[in-house]
């Protein structure tokens, strides 16, 4: 036979032999020594399972996952299980979706780091993030690759842009825009160069921020917004996909707001008193509805303005290194009832409030955490916004809808990570408890499985301990 024939006849071999699913997958040794359930076909028997739709929890509940896709669902013994299946007993656990995290940086501090938080993501459930305001765009678009090529583990990543940021005082990293034909410019590139999202920044003017948008949609590429100089009405009429943070970043309710210019000033006493009910922020909710302009909740980095209320985490001060730990340790023992935290605490109930009605008004709102500072770290932060979410008054499944399958939605990947059925790709956490019962067991996660593989949370995190912060 000739040589490149009978390559090409091997090729088929093993193609058809992984497809048949008969053996475990073959893994860099990057990755391998994070798994721990590798099998063709993966049984998780007498489960409960939180399926994202919103729907009620169901128990006793068989997932067979064969592959890098779930088979079947349904009620234990009702389910087929192929013969020499790996059968994993989770009676007493939960199974949720994997977390899409919608506002997931990949840095802390300014430091980019793309060894530890990809890890840390995981291990704590997040199977899918958006970066959402990026350091380094080219780092982020490698990662995407590398993970995608099973190179490295880590969720999958929606790479944001450079910030579309308008002229004044900008960050280090972000490149000041003068003009609309500059937004443009911006967009273009990064759009060529691959990049999914935008994310217009405080500063931004509404000629750039129209000229951004007009030009990502050009090439299918969607923008989102933490804004300030321009409001979220404007935006929504220049037809924004998301907006980050929800109420507090909404300056169409601030006194005096100018044109085009961030008002000055902290706003907490204002949105503190702001009444949800009325036609002021109704009309906002109706138009965001209206144009189907995404929500993204934040809640655990809002709740970063009121030292008092953070929870002390010990795995966030393991996971940080020292320097970082010490600043964090101070920030836990600094907490004091101040006025300003007062008023924060009230505007944080208000930002909650504004998320249930938007949510009511038939608004669709996914989260995510905003890892960038203090104790706010990749993964443990979503964690986190799972419990406030559930204070902020909705149902547990309404909150893991909002961060799972509401999350696949507003990324356009519901068909294929959006729920937990047959023919969906297998990213699943399992959760040691009730977390419909308790919102705490959500911290609780034993297995991790992206794309059929399961992931150990505690080879990922014991790689990580105290690098988060470094390079
Ligand atoms: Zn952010």
């Amino acid at each position: 036979m000739h040589a490149s024939r009978r390559l090409a006849v091997l090729l088929v071999f093993v193609l058809a032999s992984s497809a048949s699913g008969q053996e475990p997958r073959v893994l860099n040794p990057q990755v391998e020594r994070f798994v721990a359930v590798n099998a063709p076909v993966v049984a998780l028997t007498h489960a409960r399972v939180v399926d994202g739709t919103g729907a009620p929890a169901r128990e006793d509940q068989t997932i067979v996952i064969r592959g890098e896709t779930i088979l079947a669902v349904g009620k234990t013994g009702q389910v087929a299980i192929s013969q020499g299946a790996q059968v994993l007993d989770h009676t007493g656990h939960t199974v949720i979706l994997g977390i899409i995290g919608l506002h997931d940086h990949l840095y802390w501090g300014g430091t980019v780091m793309m060894t530890s938080y990809p890890k840390l993501f995981l291990a704590a459930g997040v199977t899918t993030i958006r970066s959402t305001g990026s350091l380094d765009s080219y780092q982020e678009l490698n990662l995407r690759r590398r993970v995608s090529t099973g190179e490295v583990v880590g969720p999958e990543v929606f790479v944001t842009g450079p910030y579309v940021q308008g002229a004044g005082q900008a960050v280090g990293w972000m490149h000041p825009l003068n003009n609309a034909d500059e937004a443009r410019r911006l967009v273009r590139y990064w759009s060529e160069e691959g990049v999914q999202w935008f994310k217009a920044y405080n500063l931004v003017t509404r000629d750039e921020l129209g000229a951004a948008i007009d030009e990502a949609h050009k090439r299918g590429v969607k923008v989102t917004g933490h804004l300030c100089s321009v409001t979220f009405r404007e935006a929504v009429s220049l037809g924004i996909d998301n907006l980050e943070h929800g109420l507090t970043t909404a300056t169409e309710f601030l006194p005096g707001k100018q044109p085009d210019v961030c008002p000055p000033g902290n706003a907490d006493s204002v949105y503190a008193a702001l009444d949800i009910n009325g036609a002021e922020v109704q009309q906002t909710i109706r138009e965001m509805v209206s144009h189907r302009t995404a929500l993204t909740s934040t809640l655990a980095v809002g709740e970063l303005g009121s030292a008092t209320r953070v929870p002390r985490d010990q795995r966030v001060l393991d996971a940080l290194y020292p320097g970082g730990a010490d600043q964090v340790r101070k920030f836990y023992d600094g907490a004091t009832p101040t006025r300003a935290d007062s008023f924060h605490r009230a505007s944080l109930k208000k930002a909650m409030e504004f998320e249930r009605a938007f949510v009511k008004a038939g608004g669709l709102m996914g989260a995510g955490s905003d890892p960038c500072c203090l104790s706010q770290i990749a993964g443990y932060g979503d964690q986190r916004n799972y419990e406030l979410l559930v204070e902020a008054g909705f149902t547990p499944e309404q909150a893991m809808q909002i961060m799972t399958s509401n999350g696949a939605k507003i990324l356009g990947i519901a068909a294929r990570v959006g729920t937990i059925a047959g023919g969906q790709q297998a990213d699943l956490v399992v959760l040691d408890g009730n977390p419909v019962a308790s919102p705490g067991d959500i911290r609780k996660v034993m297995l991790v499985f992206r794309k059929g593989l399961g992931y150990d949370p505690v080879k990922l995190t014991d790689a990580i301990k105290g690098q988060v912060g470094l390079r």
